[in-house]
Order: C-alpha cells, then sequence, then structure tokens
C-alpha cells in the first residue's frame, strides 16, 4: 500500500513537472510571435540564446501561490508589496538589448521576484542585484539559491547608487522606471557595456533606452518603443 501511495506520488509530481513545461514551451512559441509582432525589427529580435533561458527559468516558482496558474502567461502578475514580476517578453527583450556573454558581470536595479536575475544568471558569469523593498529582497535571496542560481548575488538598497564595490560592470538592468538616468550607474559601467532603463514619469508609459558607453566614455542613447514599469523609488 505504501509503495502504491509512493509510486502515485511520483507520477502526480512528474505529470506537475511536464505540465509546466509544456506550458512554458507554449509561453517561448507566443514570445516568438509577439518579439515579430510588435517591433519587427532585426535588432529587438529574440535569439535562441535567450529563449532557451527563458525555457530554463521556473517562473511558477517566483511568483505567489495564487498567481502560479498564470506563471506562463505574457504578462507581469503581483508578487506583493504593490510590486509585479515583469512580462516575460520585456524580460526577453531587455535581456537580449544588454547582448549578454557568458563571461560578463552584470547589475540588476529592482530584484523583486528574482525572475530577470534568474533569466540572466542563465547567460552571464554573475549577477549582482539590488531590491528596496526589505520584503522582497529577504524572499528573493533563498528562491535563487533554492533554484541554483549560485552565480547572483542579492542585497537589500537603493539601486539607484549602484553597487561600487562590484563596479564596472559589462551591463547594467534596471527594472524599475527613472525620471533620469541614475549618474552613479553611468559611472558603474563599463567603456563598451551597454546599460537597458526604462525613463520616464510614474503615472505613464515610459520609454525603454539602451545606453552604449564608447571606450572613451561618451554615451550613445537609443530609444526602444513604450513600457510601463513600476517607478524607482528611494531617497536619491
Ligand atoms: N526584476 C523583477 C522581477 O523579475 O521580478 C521585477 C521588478 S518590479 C517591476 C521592480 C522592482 O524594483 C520592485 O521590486 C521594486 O521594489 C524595485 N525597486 C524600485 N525602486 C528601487 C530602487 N531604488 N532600488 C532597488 N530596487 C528598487
Amino acid at each position: 500500500m505504501k509503495i502504491l501511495a509512493c509510486l502515485l506520488l511520483i507520477v502526480s509530481f512528474a505529470v506537475q513537472a511536464d505540465d509546466y513545461a509544456a506550458a512554458r514551451q507554449s509561453m517561448i512559441d507566443e514570445l516568438q510571435l509577439y518579439a515579430k509582432l510588435a517591433r519587427d525589427t532585426d535588432d529587438a529580435r529574440l535569439s535562441d540564446a535567450v529563449l532557451r533561458a527563458m525555457n530554463r527559468v521556473e517562473r511558477h516558482r517566483m511568483v505567489p501561490a495564487s498567481q502560479i496558474p498564470f506563471a506562463y502567461e505574457n504578462r507581469p502578475l503581483p508578487i506583493g508589496h504593490g510590486q509585479t514580476i515583469s512580462q516575460p517578453y520585456i524580460v526577453a527583450l531587455m535581456t537580449e538589448l544588454i547582448d549578454p556573454d557568458a563571461d560578463d558581470v552584470v547589475l540588476e536595479v529592482g530584484t523583486g521576484s528574482g525572475y530577470q536575475a534568474a533569466v540572466l544568471a542563465e547567460l552571464v558569469e554573475h549577477v549582482y542585484s539590488i531590491e528596496i523593498i526589505e520584503a522582497l529582497a529577504t524572499q528573493a535571496k533563498p528562491r535563487l539559491q533554492s533554484m541554483g542560481y549560485d552565480n547572483v548575488t542579492t542585497k537589500l538598497g537603493d539601486g539607484y547608487f549602484g553597487w561600487e564595490e562590484h563596479a564596472p560592470f559589462d551591463a547594467i538592468v534596471v527594472t524599475a522606471a527613472a525620471s533620469h538616468v541614475p549618474p552613479p550607474l553611468i559611472e558603474q559601467l563599463k567603456p563598451g557595456g551597454l546599460m537597458i532603463i526604462p525613463v520616464g514619469g510614474r503615472f505613464m508609459t515610459q520609454t525603454l533606452l539602451l545606453l552604449e558607453k564608447t571606450d572613451d566614455g561618451e554615451i550613445i542613447t537609443r530609444q526602444y518603443g513604450a513600457v510601463r514599469f513600476v517607478p524607482l523609488t528611494g531617497k536619491h
């Protein structure tokens, strides 16, 4: 009887795992289609490497229990404290635009659930991620560890000021909307580095900006359309 119960438990876990894998794959298919329709340009196409990374991250483990049924829908979801886990397409696009390399060290501002950090961690050497809300920072750290992301280091703090101790960074990903590009983040970007950041007002759509710091320190800015993020808070 005990053996039968164990077998049933194993089968039910296997079925559940398969369910999520299928849901994740169908989200990936949707992202490919969405990328084509939303921004039909070469430089916003989602690469196989980014899509593979998106397919490896178990988003259902990064949302509150009530949101698990929606974890693989291409939309932001509430994670408590008035914050959201970002829309998968936007996570994929921002990841793509920083052109991640296996030996890159990346700073993320706005850990939230840890989802964007996990996607980056699939592609780069190390991710440093800062979160300003204590409860979210406290949840994300063990979550990322339990999911095996040993190459992510998190801290509680105001990401406006970056993380000087580990700078300069090959890339910086800001996942909250700023009224302007924080000067400390520009300083902490390597020559040749890329920063992706939504810039604009709090209660409107913002513009997704890609900044490139040239080898001689000049900043080149490109725009990647309208997005809607929660605001970058803090006392800066
Ligand atoms: N990257 C997150 C994810 O994948 O779940 C999504 C983040 S949510 C859209 C934005 C996050 O930025 C929130 O968790 C918010 O608390 C955080 N945040 C806002 N202002 C911040 C600041 N100054 N420094 C660090 N984190 C900040």
